[in-house]
């Protein structure tokens, strides 16, 4: 049985749920193309079974901040995934702020050593650092998940370097999380 994987790029294009903005780019944008690329590299290995949450650069999910939220676990719990990872771009009014970080809904989730393992491999690939994982319960698309669930930070928007590498190499990304994935479940 192939590992259910989960991709949801975590904003909609335009309100509501746009995610944020910096260096020209749009966070939506960005993990949109991180996600698919993502989703085609784990459907090649027959280990893993991947499906994404926005299957188009313009769709919109919900009409509102939570149904946007609630239409991603929604679908993720109907598909009945193994593993759900939202993908997210950071953002601070430190234009200096650098690196990635993961939340997840406990440490004592299967999806910390999961995110752990993501973190590692996307500093191996992209040179991103890690900032860590940290715990987050309050945030819906970890708690409403019925499979361990993380959101990972992929970089910073707001940082011109890290923006402009999100565009420009989304495939560097995809295979930082890749390469994570498969080394946290030990496949090849
Ligand atoms: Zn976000």
């Amino acid at each position: 049985m192939a590992i259910k994987i989960f991709i949801d790029q975590g904003h909609n294009p335009k309100n509501p749920n746009s995610g944020a903005e910096g260096n020209g780019f749009q966070e939506a944008d960005l993990v949109y193309r991180i996600g698919i690329i993502l989703r085609d590299m784990l459907n090649k290995n027959p280990e893993y079974e991947a499906i994404t949450s926005r299957n188009s650069p313009d769709e919109i999910l919900g009409t509102s901040n939570s149904t946007s939220l609630a239409a991603r676990v929604n679908a993720a719990n109907q598909w009945e995934a193994d593993y759900f990872i939202s993908l997210h771009a950071n953002a601070s009014a430190n234009s200096s702020a650098t690196g990635s970080e993961a939340f997840v809904f406990s440490q004592t989730s299967k999806a910390s050593p999961l995110a752990e393992s993501i973190l590692k491999w996307l500093q191996y690939i992209v040179g991103t650092k890690s900032r860590g994982v940290f715990s987050r319960p309050g945030l819906y698309v970890l708690r409403r998940t019925q499979m361990p669930a993380t959101l990972v930070e992929l970089g910073f928007i707001t940082n011109a370097e890290e923006a402009r590498n999100m565009n420009e190499n989304p495939g560097d990304y995809a295979l930082g999380i890749y390469d994570g994935i498969i080394n946290y479940f030990g496949t090849t």
